[in-house]
C-alpha cells in the first residue's frame, strides 16, 4: 500500500498527524482537494482493490450488511450497541480490512458506533454526499468500497472528528 507522493505539501499533510489533519504549514487544504489527491488514484488501482459483483456481495453478506455497505443504507440507531469493550480492531465486514481501533471508539450518544480516527487514513476513503438535501462527508472502505457511514467535524480531541459508522459494516476482532 504505497501512498508516497512527491507533490509539495502532501507529505506535510501526511506527517501532520496520522493523515487526519487537513491543514499544513502551507495553509489550509480544501477537504475535497485533499481527498481527491489522496485517494483518487488509489480508487482506480485494481491491484489494491477487492472487486466483486453485486450478486457475489449479496451472497456473502447478511441482508442488512448488504443494504448498508453496498446500497448506501443506514441501520436504525441502537442496532449495534453490544460490541465488546476489550482491546481489538474493527474490520470491514465485506473484505476484512482493518478500519478502526477500539482505542479510538467513544460514546457519542447517537446510537451508532463512533470513532475519532481510522486505524489508517489510507484505508478509509471519503466522498461528498449531497443526498437528503444535506452536504455530508461519506466514508467507505478504500479496499472494497463498502459504505461505512459519515464523518462529522464535531468529534472529540485529538482529531475533532466523529466517524459515525453503521455497526453492521464492522466486524470486531479481539486483540490476539
Ligand atoms: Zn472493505
Amino acid at each position: 500500500m504505497s501512498v508516497m507522493r512527491s507533490a509539495q505539501g502532501l507529505s506535510a499533510l501526511r506527517d501532520a498527524g496520522n493523515g487526519i489533519v487537513f491543514t499544513s504549514d502551507l495553509g489550509e487544504y480544501p477537504r475535497e482537494t485533499y481527498v481527491k489527491v489522496r485517494y483518487g488514484e488509489r480508487n482506480t488501482d485494481p491491484m489494491d482493490k477487492v472487486l466483486k459483483s453485486d450478486a457475489e456481495w449479496r451472497a456473502q453478506l447478511s441482508d442488512m450488511a448488504y443494504k448498508v455497505t453496498r446500497k448506501h443504507g443506514t441501520e436504525r440507531a441502537g442496532t449495534y450497541e453490544d460490541f465488546p469493550k476489550e482491546p481489538g480492531t474493527y474490520m470491514c465486514v465485506c473484505c476484512g480490512a482493518p478500519l478502526f481501533d477500539q482505542g479510538a471508539k467513544f460514546e457519542s450518544g447517537t446510537g451508532w458506533p463512533s470513532f475519532y480516527q481510522p486505524v489508517d487514513a489510507d484505508m478509509v476513503g471519503e466522498t461528498v454526499d449531497r443526498s437528503f438535501f444535506m452536504k455530508r462527508t461519506e466514508v467507505h472502505c478504500n479496499r472494497c468500497d463498502a459504505h461505512l457511514g459519515h464523518v462529522f467535524p464535531d468529534g472529540p480531541q485529538p482529531t475533532g472528528l466523529r466517524y459515525c459508522i453503521n455497526g453492521v459494516s464492522l466486524e470486531f476482532e479481539p486483540e490476539a
